[in-house]
């Protein structure tokens, strides 16, 4: 049994892209081997619908606390994560091997992947496509605001991330921004 390391309660297991990682039932955090987290950024099993209400219902902002590992609770590291635009971190236990990150956190990276450019010239995209096609005004908008990515390999490079967060902000959040840090 692991406790949520914000709200102290039972994490409870969780199948998420097909991988099972733990999640916390009030905060909806997740906490997971620190391998898997970069193996779920790029699955593209849950369709972008998904990724969207699940970012929009657990992100509350970066928590800027120390947290302690649920596991050995020795104080947690914080490492950035790359959501371009968003000043977030994942706070991970070295000894351990486990990370975890806030609600919502986790969408918001595999959002942050599928706008990659690299994403975008995978089949993986190409499947999404579909499901978006279902939507004419989601995927209207999705066009417009890829139309806008920065072609650059990394978009954090070369002054390109704010162009690219915008599009993450408009496609995520609509006109429901939250405050930038
Ligand atoms: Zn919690
Ligand atoms: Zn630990």
């Amino acid at each position: 049994m692991r406790n949520c390391p914000v709200c102290n309660v039972p994490l409870e297991p969780e199948a998420y892209e097909g991988l099972r990682i733990l999640r916390c039932p009030q905060c909806q955090g997740h906490l997971l081997e620190r391998a898997r987290l970069e193996a779920i950024r790029r699955i593209p099993e849950k369709s972008l619908a998904e990724l969207e209400a699940e970012a929009q219902a657990g992100f509350q902002g970066d928590n800027p606390q120390g947290l302690r590992c649920p596991r050995c609770h020795r104080a947690m590291d914080k490492r950035p994560l790359a959501v371009p635009g968003f000043n977030l971190h994942v706070d991970v236990c070295c000894a351990c091997s486990l990370a975890w990150l806030d609600g919502g956190e986790l969408a918001l990276a595999q959002l942050a992947h599928q706008g990659s450019p690299k994403f975008r010239d995978t089949r993986e995209q190409m499947r999404r496509a579909a499901a978006r096609d279902a939507d004419p005004a989601r995927k209207a908008a999705f066009d417009a605001a890829v139309a806008k990515l920065p072609e650059t390999p990394n978009p954090v490079v070369a002054g390109a991330g704010a162009a690219f967060c915008d599009a993450i902000l408009q496609i995520v959040f609509g006109v429901l921004r939250p405050t930038r840090l």
